[in-house]
């Protein structure tokens, strides 16, 4: 039995200092991913803080957009009334994620921090460079249906498995932090790391920081969105590949488009060169198709995840499409032809 202690914070402050004063903390609000992690043996904090009853759960105007508070729950941010109408995308991508006890229970931090899920990070017979620096990653040759295509090291190749955060990414979303140092701003395509040499670190934040708010920008693509979520089962199931995509139009014209992949990468994947081959052009299959084989030209896949490049391919084709037709759309509309 793996011993720890355990804390409720009542402010922010408190529960930064609670975490400094005991190496090896976590934060725990849901729980929806630490609990499993403890009881398979990956995670053996010292000292857990519960953070729930902090007062992070409101969602409030901020700036034209809109402040999500770390602790309002997956369910509550898809639901509000607001995020529905101004952000359809980030209401849709939440939808398409977990089960809805599982949305009623996630925090809008915690979903930032999630880890991967990759079969071997969780069993601890095998080595894994993320689970245990330098054990090396049994993946790499293994079984690989679920691993990234871009953006690998040769020490991890995991994938971020958040839907959320991918229509975050594409909507340019803020994280707001506190911690020791203070407050700090990171824009979200700044939050969450490549693996590299260290992919033990899921993100930039430094040690003892609390994530306290995630801010929705005010442009936000409203009426030219999808996320298109493709897995191997219809529900309850992680993205094999999903595409966030927003769009601005003139007419026929692209003026702004946005794409994050999800289930691909170790972070929510963007390419701004093909969001840049868009600008300008006409909303039509052949731009979208150069857009994406811009995209996949840089696919690295394992033998075992090589039909996720031409899924990407196929997936970011058919999401700016049903961008460009206008939201919402229908489950019928998000087959791939
Ligand atoms: Fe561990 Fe990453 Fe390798 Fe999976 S891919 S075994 S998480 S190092």
């Amino acid at each position: 039995m793996n011993r720890f202690d355990y804390v409720r914070a009542d402010t922010v402050a408190e529960a930064v200092q609670a975490f400094a004063a005991a190496p090896g903390a976590r934060f725990i609000a849901g729980g929806t991913n630490l609990i499993d992690l403890m009881k398979y043996d990956v995670e053996r904090p010292g000292r857990l803080v519960d953070i729930t009853r902090l007062p992070l759960g409101e969602i409030v105007e901020h700036d034209g957009g809109l402040r999500l508070g770390a602790l309002a729950t997956n369910a509550t941010v898809a639901y509000d009334a607001r995020v529905r109408a101004r952000y359809p995308l980030l209401s849709n991508a939440i939808l398409a994620g977990a089960s809805a006890q599982l949305r009623n229970a996630a925090s809008t931090g915690g979903n930032l921090l999630q880890r991967t899920r990759c079969y071997y990070f969780y069993d601890t017979s095998t080595p894994c460079n993320k689970r245990q620096p330098g054990s090396g990653c049994q993946a790499i040759g293994g079984v690989t249906r679920i691993h990234a295509i871009f953006g690998t090291s040769p020490s991890c190749i995991a994938t971020h498995p958040s839907d959320m955060c991918v229509a975050l990414a594409a909507l340019e979303a803020v994280v707001q932090v506190s911690g020791p140092d203070g407050d700090r701003v990171i824009p979200f395509s700044e939050f969450h790391r490549l693996p590299g040499d260290a992919p033990e670190q899921d993100t930039t934040l430094k040690p003892g920081e609390i994530v306290v708010a995630v801010d929705l920008p005010e442009r936000d693509f409203g009426q030219h969105v999808t996320y298109l979520k493709l897995r191997d089962r219809l529900s309850y199931a992680f993205a094999l590949v999903s595409v966030a995509a927003a769009l601005e139009l003139d007419g026929d014209t692209v003026r702004t488009a946005r794409l994050a992949l999800g289930g691909v990468a170790h972070k929510p994947w963007r390419n701004r060169e093909a969001e840049a081959l868009l600008q300008g052009k006409p909303a039509t299959r052949e731009s979208f198709q150069a857009a994406a084989d811009l995209i996949v030209a840089e696919a690295q896949p394992q033998a075992g995840n090589a039909f996720k490049v031409e899924l990407a391919r196929r997936a970011i084709v058919r999401g700016l499409e049903q961008a460009a037709a206008g939201t919402p759309q229908s489950i019928t509309d998000k087959r791939i032809q």
